[in-house]
């Protein structure tokens, strides 16, 4: 069956345009035209500070609609909700891992984006008290039916009165945000004085190391950062970070030619006192805008050297040579 195209599932008449979300500026440049699945949508960067995003997008209550009902058929995510699930526990027991120091059993978890719940599933059985934050209708249902507390909310109709959380986990969830500033102010509103918060989120620059900007770019991921642009935004939103794992920066050349794509950053980080934007220092944009060039141009060379582009050729080749046959044998 063939999937349905992108662009079906956008309202693309009601697009709404934004400005900078971490320096307020409205000066960018193009980064694309299109986005994967061929959506036309435009990436920019923003000339001031290197925020990536998309510009114009959709509106805030097409957007709310999309992740109670749309989002994984627009991924096209082929896996049911019980495969996610098992995915995210192992995904789970990584960021455990990866926080383990800063963790003590019975502390209090909060999830935001927690999809079907298996991350904090797999801190329930490290001996946590977890809670999550999901909009979508199945997803935050089945992690209930699990036995994991989940609210069927977006995250700035979560309460903030209640007892604070000792750790808070922003999986995979900050590229999709609406508003990543107040995200990360009102994890900061939910999170005791000096408790941690993980951070994972693609690493754009490094990404583009794997694909064309236009199918790096993606109608879902409305913001795009890279580790200077994290950490920038943590500063300013009241976060110190204390760990910070890129994936990109530990590819050797034989990854970065041929082995799988990997580029994504995770971040734990101390909630400290907000940065004043005056004193914060922005990345510079044109060294961004230099490091997705050479990654494109990395991406053009790794298309080149791989099997995968010549098999239709070789293919062609071996018939000639050996016959008919001889593919299907092979196959075999
Ligand atoms: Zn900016």
């Amino acid at each position: 069956m063939s999937q349905p195209p992108g662009e079906s599932l956008i309202d693309l008449d009601h697009l709404e345009p934004v400005r900078c979300n971490l320096c307020g500026a409205d000066d960018t440049d193009v980064l694309a035209t299109r986005s994967r699945f061929d959506v036309p949508l435009t990436s920019v960067l923003c000339r001031r500070c290197g925020l990536m995003y998309i510009n114009p997008r959709m509106s805030s209550d097409q957007y709310r609609d999309f992740y109670k009902t749309t989002y994984r058929k627009f991924i096209r995510v082929k896996d049911s909700v019980d495969v996610i699930f098992e995915k995210e526990v192992l995904e789970g027991k990584n960021i455990f891992d990866f926080s383990r120091a800063r963790l003590t059993p019975g502390q209090r978890v909060l999830e935001i984006g927690c999809g079907p719940g298996g991350i904090l599933a797999a801190f329930q059985s490290e001996g946590m008290a977890v809670h999550g934050v999901e909009p979508s209708l199945e997803e935050s249902a089945f992690a209930r039916a699990r036995g994991i507390p989940v609210d069927t909310l977006l995250l700035e109709e979560f309460p903030e009165t209640g007892p604070k959380f000792d750790f808070v986990i922003l999986s995979r969830s900050l590229n999709h945000l609406a508003d990543p500033s107040a995200a990360l102010a009102k994890a900061w509103t939910l999170l005791g004085d000096n408790k941690y918060l993980f951070v994972n989120l693609l690493d754009f620059p490094t990404q583009c190391r794997f694909g064309l900007v236009a199918e790096c770019a993606q109608a879902d991921h409305l913001y795009m950062f890279s580790p200077e642009i994290a950490r920038v935004l943590l500063e300013k939103t009241g976060f110190e970070i204390i760990k910070m794992d890129v994936a990109g920066d530990h590819l050797s050349w034989w990854d970065q030619l041929f082995g799988a794509p990997r580029f994504h950053m995770k971040i734990l980080a101390r909630r400290v006192e907000p940065k004043p934007m005056e004193r914060i220092v922005f990345p510079s944009p044109q060294a961004i805008r230099q490091k997705i060039r050479r990654n494109q141009q990395l991406f053009f060379l790794r298309r080149l050297v791989r099997p995968a582009t010549y098999r239709h050729w070789l293919a062609v080749v071996i018939k000639r040579v050996f016959g008919e046959g001889v593919l299907t044998r092979l196959k075999r």
